[in-house]
């Protein structure tokens, strides 16, 4: 199966009409994986891209490097590539932007009054911006409402889902916080090289290597779990107060994000019991009719060799966090072996998600939309 977001389709549509969608970022790693999952969604409509100078004013055909195995969605090939500036045909924008300007464009959007789906780290731990993982904690949605007050944004706000190495070890904590409770966590990664978007990691220096290095991503990975697992109290998050300690390392990989963990609970179990607890994790009704979720997020494997990232990355089209090797750690209690694909768990399909879940939660309104739809450039 390729990476891409299965049969969106397949979930019903749920709205009279589609929300127009812009995505900035569009030409990036993350951007064309949402391009590629935007195509054929039920409820979302591409109607704008946008990038840096480079491509503004030409055909997004024309201005992107395609890197998936599919052709470009026909609707997005010829669609003229804006700037940045928040004058787009849309509803609400993904933001997939290179984090040196995704701040103040962000929140500019925002100000003009439109939903910003973000993958940058630049609002993530902001104190008013919900850092979101439908799964772990739906209800941080709730400051949306105070952030919009505080920031005078009228109808715009921002969402921010994790950082990619965040997203799936998040996704594996979750049962096992609910169930036992979590005291600390000491992680060590192995990051695929797309997790650095275009051009990345030169070739020289990743092949036939590893690199014990990520700039920033240890402190993101102990940082982001703290909001994710913590509570939105009605005016502030109040962090979970987890021990964590993340080593980081950029292998060579294509997609996915292998980690070892080890971690102490606050309470008791047996192997047998923390298997069964990441096992029974599924989502209820509200989220299993969002068309980017899949019904148990986290994958068990018993076999003593997996997960792997060229085998198990597309496990629940992308979206799940396949969990292996459970078994007792020597210095915490547990330890074990997840792999999450970066791109789309940890990105695009993660930023789907959110908006599929402010979609439903009526975040998103229409008042943008023109009748007319936007001309793509002649070719
Ligand atoms: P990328 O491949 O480098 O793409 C960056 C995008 O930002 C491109 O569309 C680029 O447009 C645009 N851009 C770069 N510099 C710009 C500038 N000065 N002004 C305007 N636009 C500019 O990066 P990526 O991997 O897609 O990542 C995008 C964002 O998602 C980053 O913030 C990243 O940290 C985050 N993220 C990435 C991953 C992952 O696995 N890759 C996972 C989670 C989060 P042009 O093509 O026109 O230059």
């Amino acid at each position: 199966m390729s990476a891409a977001f299965s049969e969106p389709g397949s979930a019903a549509a749920k709205f009279d009409r589609k929300f127009r969608v812009g995505v900035l970022g569009a030409t990036g790693m993350v951007g064309q994986r949402l391009v590629q999952g935007l195509a054929g969604h039920p409820w979302f409509e591409l109607t704008a891209v946008a990038a840096s100078e480079r491509s503004s004013g030409k055909r997004y055909c024309e201005a992107v490097k395609w890197h998936l195995n599919q052709p470009i969605p026909a609707p997005a090939a010829n669609l003229a590539v804006a700037g940045l500036e928040p004058a787009l045909e849309c509803d609400f924008v993904f933001s997939a932007l290179d984090s040196s300007v995704a701040g103040p464009v962000e929140e500019e959007f925002a100000r003009a009054g439109y939903p910003v789906v973000s993958n940058s780290k630049n609002h993530r731990m902001a104190p008013d911006v919900p850092l979101l993982i439908p799964e772990v904690n739906a209800s941080h949605l709730d400051a949306i409402p105070l952030q919009q007050k505080n920031r005078g944004y009228g109808s715009g706000f921002i969402v921010t889902n994790p950082n990619c190495s965040t997203a799936g070890l998040v996704l594996v904590l979750k049962p096992l916080a609910d169930a036992f409770g979590l005291e600390r966590i000491f992680v060590v990664t192995m990051q695929a090289v797309s997790g650095a978007g275009y051009p990345g990691v030169p070739s020289l220096d990743i092949l036939g290597n590893v690199v014990p290095f990520i700039s920033g991503e240890e402190e993101k990975m102990e940082s982001e779990p703290q909001k994710l697992l913590g509570k939105w109290d009605g005016a502030r998050f109040v962090e979970a107060g987890l021990g964590i300690s993340a080593h980081c390392n950029r292998v060579p990989v294509e997609n996915g994000h292998l980690e070892s963990v080890s971690l102490s609970l606050k309470k008791v179990a047996t192997l047998a019991e923390v298997r069964e607890a990441l096992r029974d994790f599924s989502v209820g009704d509200e989220l299993a009719a969002l068309p980017t979720a899949v019904k148990n997020p986290v994958v068990v494997l018993e076999d003593e060799d997996r997960p792997q990232p060229r085998r198990d990355v597309n496990a629940g089209n992308g979206m799940a966090a396949v969990v292996g090797r459970i078994r007792e750690c020597p210095l915490l209690d547990v330890k074990l072996t997840l792999l999450s694909h970066n791109l789309l768990r940890g990105a695009a399909g993660a930023a789907l998600l959110n908006a599929e879940l402010l979609a439903t939660r009526g975040f998103f309104t229409r008042s943008r939309v023109s009748a007319e739809v936007p001309q793509p450039v002649t070719p």
